[in-house]
């Protein structure tokens, strides 16, 4: 809990304040505002800010006041793409901020984005620093995005009460937990030369430490940090790092629901005794927003980082009942030219319908430099198919004429399938890809991994997990009361500082 350290702690963060370079007028603004204002702040990645941003909204809906800092350039583009300022304008205590990513533009284009959302971290620490000093009304409550250190340092630094946000799967946030031990047991790393597919290990064995899963998870459904041959690589170091450095909140926000993940849960609270699961946040404030009549085109914003293309909507409304097969990997996944005509030729083959994101820079070659995609993948409609660069996602996913979704496991795009009642075949990426996609076959049976059978079990499942989505955000449901319980417990944390401030 936030305790009398913390408290001494930003009084001295007053006093350094009172001898910056505005001192007479800061440590005047510091005894004017006692309000209380939250500071929101994701990674700079498109599945991070739409969460975030719903997240936002909620804690906005329940009056409170916040902050949402945004990399210059991400704010560059949610202004272009999506409607954020108008609908944000609704809600006086809302005010967006910006610092810059301080970045070069070849950096950006020829590094991958992890690399470039680590860089971000290291230069963004100190001006976030700076940025918690300055502004008015100060900032004493902290939502970081739980994969940067930034807010977490800064928050500590300065005494401000945190909580931080997972914006991935509850069974994949304890996977991470519990790598260390899977690497004590000498579970890890995996025997054999992996960038160049020299694997010697017997991917399907199970791993024992992670409790919880240990009649299932295999080798290779681990995240995929831990495909490396050496357990002092930096990447995975970085991610274990980033696990065990939880506890340092003062508690952990979960985009999920009780039903699928408790099992899971429970393990995770026995180490975070504090854990609010809140999701689905976009169907949590589409209910909330529909409970205080807000007009319908408002629940359907979008905080879309690139242009959306509305036609395929109109295409699919000419499309049978559950005909369409929707394909897409997601904001950040890339594949080799080969990799996609594979794909390509695979859906061509089965003689499906499909609507297909493929994105202008999804397709790399092995030095990570952007490919042309190929002509007969260029965007626009043809007699069964439809290609876009980037789509309407929860509206294509509620479509009728959609009946099946091949996907890359993104932990967003999972839950909108699920809320959907969309059976997905899975094709993971990376990251937390791996352990959901697992889950989504093996655990809820939601799914297909690719290299397994095809079960007809898998539909009436579905059916039946939309159900209990549904169930969880509707008045009364788990996600909702956990809403409630978090706002109330923000409120009081960060009043308790404003009154010791
Ligand atoms: N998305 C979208 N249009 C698209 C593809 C994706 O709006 O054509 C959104 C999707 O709704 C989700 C996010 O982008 O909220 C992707 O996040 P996810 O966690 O699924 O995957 P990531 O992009 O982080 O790998």
């Amino acid at each position: 809990m936030f305790g009398r350290n913390s408290f001494a702690k930003l009084k001295h963060r007053k006093r350094q304040t009172s001898k910056g370079k505005n001192g007479t007028k800061l440590i005047k603004s510091c005894f004017c505002y006692y309000s209380s204002c939250i500071l929101i702040f994701p990674c700079p990645a498109q599945g991070r800010v739409n969460s975030m941003l719903k997240l936002a909204e909620l804690l906005s809906l329940a009056g409170l006041k916040l902050f949402f800092l945004n990399t210059n350039r991400i704010q560059e583009r949610l202004t272009h793409f999506a409607d954020v300022e108008a609908r944000f304008a609704k809600y006086p205590g809302f005010r967006f901020i910006t610092i810059p990513d301080c970045l070069p533009e070849d950096y950006r284009q020829k590094h991958n984005k992890l690399e470039v959302i680590k860089s971000l971290e290291v230069k963004s620490k100190p001006i976030l620093k700076r940025l918690l000093i300055e502004t008015r009304p100060p900032v004493n409550f902290i939502i970081g995005d739980g994969i940067l250190g930034s807010p977490l340092d800064a928050a500590f630094e300065l005494g401000i009460p945190n909580f931080r946000f997972r914006t991935i799967s509850t069974c994949s946030f304890w996977s991470y937990f519990c790598i260390p031990d899977v690497i004590e047991a000498c579970e890890l790393p995996i025997k054999g030369v992996f960038v160049e597919i020299e694997v010697e290990e017997d991917m399907d064995r199970l791993i024992t430490k992670v409790p919880g899963m240990e009649k299932f998870l295999r080798c290779r459904d681990l995240p995929s940090c831990c495909r490396v041959s050496d357990t002092t690589d930096p990447y995975l170091l970085m991610m274990v790092n980033e696990a065990t450095q939880s506890p340092r909140a003062q508690a952990l926000i979960l985009n999920t629901f009780e039903d699928p993940e408790a099992p899971i849960l429970s393990q995770i609270r026995n180490h975070r005794p504090k854990t609010y699961t809140i999701g689905l946040l976009h169907e949590l404030l589409k209910t909330k927003h529909r409970s205080i009549k807000t007009q319908e085109s408002s629940y359907q914003s979008s905080n879309s980082l690139c242009e959306v293309d509305r036609s395929c909507i109109t295409w699919l409304d000419t499309q049978p009942s559950q005909s369409v097969l929707y394909i897409s990997f997601g904001s950040i996944t890339v594949m080799t030219r080969e990799q996609l005509m594979e794909f390509w030729h695979g859906i061509v083959n089965s003689k499906k319908r499909f609507l297909w994101v493929i994105r202008p820079d999804s397709v790399t070659n092995k030095d990570g430099d952007v490919e042309k995609i190929p002509e007969e993948l260029q965007d626009g409609p043809k007699e069964r198919e439809y290609i876009v660069k980037w789509a309407p996602h929860e509206e294509v996913l509620a479509h009728e004429a959609v009946g099946g979704f091949l996907k890359h496991n993104g932990w967003n795009s999972t839950l909108e399938s699920i809320v959907a009642g969309v059976p997905m075949i899975c094709w993971p990426y990376f990251a937390d890809q791996q352990v959901n996609s697992r889950y989504v076959s093996e655990v809820w049976k939601l799914g297909l991994d690719m290299k397994d059978v095809c079960e007809r079990e898998f539909v009436r499942s579905t059916a039946r997990m939309a159900e209990l989505a549904r169930k969880s955000v509707s008045e009364g449901g788990s996600s909702s009361c956990n809403l409630n319980r978090l706002i109330e417990d923000i409120r009081l944390m960060s009043s308790r500082q404003a009154h010791d401030n």
